[in-house]
This record gives structure tokens, C-alpha cells and sequence, in this order.
């Protein structure tokens, strides 16, 4: 059964999930196994080696399918090693456009490792869709965004960038991890793939790294799928069966995670002591008419920055706060605090921070599904030190 035709709870608990063949089981075993016995030589059940073929990912694979409303699905050993997959589709004196706010360790990854392969990455605000449009070259093959961004919770146009690419016969590559498949699906909106973080909002339990892609494009599927096997950077098994497990309740965090948000986001922005708060769930958020459009909900993430903007003012609050606790990361039940410029940003040269508005003051918080009183008097004591 697909559960594609499902509301959204009930695809989320029962996706890629069949009670085990062998036994019943009603949660997919943990198949440890590096390979599989065959009757005679090519004579087997589709399983040879576990690189190639898991039953877990399998069960993984289909679920991540099913809950970004996609044909197929590819599980990675980590958000990057998806991302990684992505660009190994190119050749040498291919371009990419990608957003000029973005997960740090992706702009790494392009401009660390795969320029000096040849390829050439271009990075525009892509919150203005013409901006994408303008830096189309006929070397261009792929487009990646990222929305709502990290940490600045820019907003980008997916069905307006969808339709520059489908017009130049490129790629668009979504990263959805900020938002999860429960609050935006990138491919209903004309994306190719999407990619995730599993490590986030799937995962939900600080507990995993792993990466994701989903796609409908049989062709694209082969060639990604040949990718994975080829370069290996797959998932095990008891990684895949944490994934599994998370997406069963994401619906339900991600309600908590939703309504925390905003209680946290209105405290904040009412503090004295706070400038700015990225969130954009707020009326007057520069992109906040294509949030509401594209998103179900504006999620627990937000960023802002103190009046006094100063390294010094800002570590104040990141090491007086109890339960928000001062880590890389996000998308856990456990609400956390982290400084972009130091930590999950600081593989971004500071020019290049500064420039895209990320100062060095900028918190960033993941807001937990604990009870949002307790975090907000948290934060409230950090603020007040
Ligand atoms: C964490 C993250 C990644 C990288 O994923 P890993 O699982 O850490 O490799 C990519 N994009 C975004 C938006 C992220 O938050």
C-alpha cells in the first residue's frame, strides 16, 4: 500500500512499513548483515551485498518516498554525503547556481572540494527568483536552494525557480530540512529532488546522522542510485531504523515544534533587550506572503540578534541559558542554542558572513517541544543576566 492518498499522520506512521515477511514484526528488523546467501550463483531475492541493497533502507527508502509525496527515495550516510551525490552528476565545466545563504557545510563542500573538479558554483540571493534567472549560462545543469535558509530564515520562491529551471532544462535541488516534509513539499512544487538532513527534523532525536534524496525521475534515480552504490557513502541499518522511527511521530512534533515557535518568536521580539528576530512566520517578514504559500506552518527555528551586538553580549546569553543547550545542530526535541559565526557558519569566510547579513552577534535557536513557558522563562533569564 502507498499511503501517498493518506492524510499526512497517518502516511507518516505507516510509510515503507510492512510487517516483516519472515516473522511479522510489525517494525522493520534491523537487518545487520554485509551480504546475503544465494541458491546458486545470480540466483538470490534481489539482495547480494549491503551496499547495494538493505532491507532496512529499503523500508527507509520507501517511507522518505512517500512522505515528500515522490517515486523514489535514497538514503545517505549523512546530509553532505547526499549532497555530495547530487553534484557527482556533473562533469567538469558544469555550473551550479546555488543560494548565497546557505547550510554552511554545503558551501564547503562546493567550494572546497568540487571547484577544484572543474565545476562552477555561482551564488546569488535567491530570494529574488530574477536573480536565478539572470545567472543562467548554457553550462548551468543545477540549482540549489535552500528555504526557509540557515540561520537567516530567508525565503525562496520554489515554484518560481522551478519554472526558470524547467525553462533552461536544468536541475533544481531543494534542500528541505529547515522546513521537514511536514511543513513544505518541494517537488509538488516542480523540484527535481529534494535533499535532507535526516540528522534534523527526521531523525527528531539527536541521535543520527544521515541524508536523504527524493526524486520522481526514474533516469535520475538510476543515476543517483549508481552514485550511492559506487561512492558508498551509505547508511547502516540501525541508522536507517532510528530514521524509520523518527518520521512515525515528525507530525507530532513538528505541531509542538510549530506552536513553541511562535510562543518563542513573540517573546523574543517583545524583549528589550533583542534587535532583530528571523522568523517567518512574522506578518512583516520580507518573505512571509510565499512562507504562508508554500509552508503549512513556520516551524522552531528563528535567529536574532541583541541590541548591543557585540561577540561579548551575545555569549552572555549563549552560556546563561539551562535548557536551551549551546550546540551544533537542530530539529531535536531538545531546544538548542547555537552562534552561527563561530559554529555551524564558521567554514564561511567572515566577509563573506557579514556581507549576507550574518553578523557576528546572531543567535540561532532550534525550539525544542518541551513546554514552551519553561523556555521562554529560560531564555528570559539568559537575557536578563
Ligand atoms: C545539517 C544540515 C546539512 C548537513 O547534513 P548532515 O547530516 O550534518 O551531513 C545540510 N543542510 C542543512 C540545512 C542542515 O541543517
Amino acid at each position: 500500500m502507498s499511503h501517498s492518498s493518506h492524510k499526512i499522520g497517518t502516511k507518516f506512521i505507516h510509510a515503507g512499513t510492512v510487517p516483516d515477511p519472515s516473522t511479522g514484526a510489525i517494525m522493520t528488523p534491523i537487518y545487520q548483515t554485509s551480504t546475503y546467501v544465494q541458491e546458486a550463483p545470480g540466483v538470490n531475492q534481489g539482495y547480494e551485498y549491503a551496499r547495494s541493497q538493505n532491507p532496512t533502507r529499503k523500508a527507509l527508502e520507501d517511507a522518505l518516498a512517500t512522505i515528500e509525496n515522490g517515486k523514489h527515495g535514497l538514503a545517505f550516510g549523512s546530509g553532505v554525503a547526499a549532497t555530495d551525490a547530487v553534484i557527482k552528476l556533473l562533469s567538469p565545466g558544469d555550473e551550479v547556481i546555488a543560494a548565497n545563504d546557505m547550510y554552511g557545510g554545503t558551501y564547503r563542500l562546493f567550494t572546497k572540494v568540487f571547484a577544484k573538479f572543474g565545476i562552477k558554483f555561482t551564488y546569488v540571493d535567491t530570494t529574488n527568483p530574477q536573480n536565478v534567472q539572470n545567472a543562467i549560462t548554457p553550462q548551468t545543469k543545477l540549482i540549489w536552494i535552500e528555504t526557509p535558509t540557515n540561520p537567516l530564515m530567508n525565503i525562496t520562491d520554489i515554484a518560481a525557480v522551478a519554472s526558470i529551471s524547467k525553462a533552461a532544462g536544468t536541475i533544481l535541488c531543494v534542500d528541505n530540512t529547515f522546513a521537514s516534509p511536514y511543513l513544505q513539499n518541494p517537488l509538488d512544487l516542480g523540484a527535481d529532488i529534494v535533499m535532507h538532513s535526516a540528522t534534523k527534523y527526521l531523525g527528531g532525536h539527536s541521535d543520527v546522522i544521515q541524508g536523504a534524496l527524493i526524486l520522481n525521475d526514474d533516469q535520475l534515480r538510476e543515476q543517483l542510485y549508481f552514485i550511492q552504490k559506487s561512492c558508498g557513502a551509505v547508511p547502516g541499518p540501525m541508522d536507517c531504523f532510528l530514521v524509520l522511527r523518527g518520521i512515525k511521530t515528525l507530525h507530532v512534533r513538528m505541531k509542538q515544534h510549530c506552536e513553541n515557535g511562535i510562543a518563542v518568536a513573540q517573546f523574543l521580539r517583545n524583549h528589550p533587550k533583542v534587535d532583530k528576530v528571523y522568523w517567518c512566520g512574522f506578518t512583516d517578514h520580507p518573505n512571509h506572503t510565499i512562507a504562508a504559500s508554500q509552508m503549512r506552518g513556520f516551524g522552531g527555528m528563528m535567529s536574532f540578534t541583541l541590541k548591543d551586538d557585540s561577540m561579548e553580549a551575545a555569549n552572555k546569553v549563549l552560556t546563561n541559558t539551562h535548557l536551551f543547550a549551546l550546540a551544533e545542530s537542530l530539529g531535536g526535541v531538545e531546544s538548542l542554542i547555537n552562534h552561527p559565526a563561530s559554529m555551524t557558519h564558521a567554514s564561511i569566510p567572515r566577509e563573506e558572513r557579514i556581507k549576507n547579513g550574518l553578523s557576528d552577534g546572531l543567535i540561532r535557536l532550534s525550539v525544542g517541544i518541551e513546554d514552551a513557558d519553561d523556555l521562554i522563562a529560560d531564555l528570559d533569564a539568559a537575557l536578563n543576566k
